[in-house]
């Protein structure tokens, strides 16, 4: 399972010069995030000056991390780029295909059964191509590469957008599609457009009730779930410094939720402690030595207006703890003003359930605080009023809570102690009477709260908050207590008050654990053989996306115009869906489920022109499919919005969707897309969605010029027979037009390996 010190030294040996050459090239001092990105530099030549939200970049990753449901479909790509082993060191974790229903001996027990299939494939696969595997119940994958693998300087990608977490150790760490991540281990460039930087100064000291998770909660309501779109954000100031390593993971980890590119911080004492803490005091040494590479060059913070392109505020002094929801993750309410809040909108005050976990929460600073708070409930004689669910971040930290007597306290207080792994965070909350879709609460320290993200009810009014504060909400049963200023009455008809939190940073024994559920694949794995059976359910092997005709394309048919927030939970959900992550055609029987038919305001209910009836979003798609006619997808802003899953730009590829047009789309998706031989195009006038009308024949004109910066022309046809035109921008440089050529970026992988 080791991280590999002399990759990590060799990354901070080019440290000093290209740091340097960067300095030069751009004449002025440099943000963290800028010395991170030309170190990483594909070429290694740091002269040259990058425009920021402009310019393409290629870059070289250090390492890749897959989690299970995007991992089967990143390695049948990968299967197919016809290479014998991974380029850079890479890693798989089972975390995402277990359930959270009866307790972790169980659920692990059924999900290794129900999902030996795809377990098997991945360790297979990974053994194959010397890829570490993490087995179920090992963790949740950011934890675990906190823990394992993220250092300081670095740069990874990974399958997954909260891949994020790792810039709490100083990385720059990314989410992205299988197909991204497929060309990284086939030893080809990763491309991203030169981000803006987003500089957050924090001054101050949390104390109280407030946790770094407040932080986040704070800046998703300044910036919303777009404010981040492009963008780094590189924390600093004396508050930065002042937060526990997994603190800022947790900070970083929600940056997802502002679609920010990444988030990160400068290297300080708090995670060198990590580092020695989880085993790696040589890396610590390593990351000492070249320090002031580490952050940024001191001109910045202390001017930061000149060198980020947005800067914000947050004195931790005077912050407060914070709920965010329902149903989006940057709804921000000060603890102090829900009950307010909550009257006036009508969000039901009794909470059913209090989850802590998830990878954005999970750690032994955050179980210490959670059971500290849970601690007092025991001791004060008060009754917990909701239920409550844990999720530890992996087994290290699960072994070493029990060994500590966390675990207990929660018990105490008859929690249901999860496998560590997703599970409700991921829909995989088998919750009783979820089928019922009643109107209910409940208090999460996970990231997101879309509707029926975590059990499937969309009537579940989920709330994100701290652990600390899920726990204090979670006992007293009522979204409107603050813990600050209000009292609970005990088993003895007293009132009582919560004392603020406390907890260790670090596990004051160290941490420990008997068996991490680390797999390491073989020297030579040449002879490993991978096997998917044809009639699986649950694996198909990949054939080939058909390359362009060389024509523009015309005749398409709306398959949806989507109203409103559409995430990719939205065009390819997860939930019960989860199992079909690695069989391409039976997971696109649900695109685009859950997105909202402008029309009809119903989802999964399109007209379907061949037929002019109403039916499901999939049945209509492959209903046109077999006629050999195409199909658009219009979208609204911030399309695709939420995970990195590129099952939702290959499920209308495969279903024979062949462009999306929108008015923006999220980063990663439009990648995704991209990737995938799609046709990505935003609106130039936003009002023209409103010409998109339900019977619309559509063409896209300009594809036999088209080139980068350049327009494409949509023609509608309308049913009455009008035509109206108008232009549709892309972001398209020449290596994606060439993607676009050959039916997808991996025709090209696979035809260079050929020649
Ligand atoms: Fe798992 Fe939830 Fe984290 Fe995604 S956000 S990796 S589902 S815990």
């Amino acid at each position: 399972m080791a991280f590999d010190i002399d990759m990590i030294k060799k990354v901070y040996a080019q440290y000093g010069e290209r740091i340097a050459a960067a300095r030069k090239a751009v004449d002025r001092p440099l943000t963290l995030t800028e010395k991170i990105l030309y170190t990483h530099l594909w070429d290694g030549n740091a002269t040259q000056r990058y425009e920021r939200g402009a310019s393409y970049v290629d870059f070289a990753p250090d390492r890749v991390a897959m989690q299970d449901a995007t991992a089967q479909m990143a390695l049948l790509q990968f299967m197919q780029a016809g290479r014998p082993r991974v380029a850079v060191p890479s890693t798989v974790h089972c975390d995402h295909l277990i359930r959270a229903k009866e307790g972790a001996e169980k659920d692990l027990a059924v999900a290794t059964t129900e999902s030996k299939e795809v377990f098997d494939f991945l360790a297979s696969v990974s053994n194959k191509y010397g890829i570490g595997f993490w087995k179920p119940g090992a963790g949740i994958i950011h934890q675990v590469v906190l823990e394992n693998y993220a250092f300081p300087g670095g740069m990874m990608i990974g399958t997954d957008s909260h891949t994020v977490n790792a810039g709490g150790l100083g990385m720059l760490a990314i989410g992205v599609g299988g197909a991204d991540a497929c060309d990284v281990m086939a030893g080809l460039p990763w491309e991203l457009k030169f981000p803006k930087l987003i500089g957050v100064k924090l001054t101050g000291k949390l104390n109280g009730w407030t946790a770094p998770k407040d932080v986040i909660l704070k800046v998703a309501g300044i910036l919303t779930v777009k404010g981040g779109t492009g963008c780094i954000v590189e924390y600093f100031g004396e508050g930065a410094k002042s937060m526990s390593c997994t603190g800022k993971g947790t900070i970083c980890n929600m940056g997802a939720e502002i679609g920010a590119t990444t988030s990160t911080f400068g290297y300080d004492e708090s995670m060198e402690r990590y580092l020695r803490a989880t085993n790696r005091a040589d890396v610590a040494d390593a990351a000492n030595a070249v320090k002031e590479h580490l952050t940024a060059d001191p001109e910045v913070y202390a001017n930061p207006e000149q060198y980020f392109d947005q800067v914000i505020e947050i004195n931790l002094s005077e912050l407060e703890p914070h709920l965010n929801g329902p149903f989006t993750p940057d709804l921000a309410t000060p603890v102090s003003k829900m009950k307010e809040e909550a009257e006036k909108n009508g969000w039901p005050l009794k909470v059913e359930w209090g989850l802590i976990g998830s990878c954005t929460n999970s750690s032994y600073e955050d179980l210490s605080r959670a059971a500290s708070v849970a601690r007092q409930a025991v001791e004060k004689g008060l009754v917990t009023k909701a239920e409550f669910g844990i999720n530890p971040g992996s087994e290290q930290v699960r072994y070493t809570a029990e060994r500590d007597g966390l675990l207990d306290t929660f018990t105490d207080l008859d929690a249901t102690i999860f496998t560590n792994a997703c599970g409700p965070c991921i829909g995989m909350w088998a919750r009783v009477g979820a089928e019922k879709a009643e109107k209910n609460t409940i208090v999460h320290s996970f990231n997101r709260n879309f509707a029926k993200r975590a059990d499937g009810n969309p009537n579940t009014y989920a709330f994100v908050a701290s652990p600390e504060l899920v726990a204090a909400i979670a006992i007293s049963g009522d979204l409107s207590f603050n813990p600050i200023t209000d009292t609970l009455v005990n088993d003895k008809g007293e009132s009582v008050r919560l004392d603020p939190p406390s907890g260790d940073e670090l596990p004051q024994k160290g941490f420990d654990v008997e068996d991490a559920g680390y797999q390491a694949p073989a020297q030579d794995g040449s002879s490993v053989v991978v096997a998917v059976s044809p009639t699986s359910d649950r694996l198909q092997l990949l054939d080939p996306f058909p390359a362009w005709e060389g024509t523009d394309i015309n005749g398409l048919k709306l398959l949806i115009k989507a109203k409103g927030k559409c995430t990719t939970d939205h065009i390819s959900m997860a939930g019960p869906w989860l199992k079909y992550r690695g069989h391409l055609d039976n997971i696109s029987n649900n695109l685009l489920i859950g997105a909202v038919n402008f029309f009809n305001d119903k989802t999964d209910s399109v007209k379907n022109q061949l037929t002019n009836e109403y039916g499901p979003v999939p049945a209509t798609q492959r209903d046109y499919k077999a006629a050999g006619i195409g199909s658009i997808v219009v979208g609204d802003e911030n399309y695709g919005e939420g995970s990195s899953r590129e099952h939702a730009a290959m499920e209308p590829r495969h279903l024979g969707v062949r462009a999306v047009l929108v008015k923006s789309f999220a980063r990663i998706h439009e990648t995704n897309l991209k990737k995938q031989g799609m046709l990505a195009l935003t609106f130039v006038n936003k009002d023209d969605y409103t010409k998109i009308l339900e019977d619309d024949t559509i063409d896209i004109i300009g594809l036999t010029e088209f080139a980068p910066g350049k327009p494409l022309t949509l023609v509608l046809h309308h049913a009455d027979g009008s035509e109206e035109r108008f232009e549709a921008n892309h972001s398209y440089n020449d290596q994606q037009i060439g993607w676009f050529r050959a039916g997808g970026a991996l025709n090209i992988i696979r035809r260079g390996q050929a020649s």
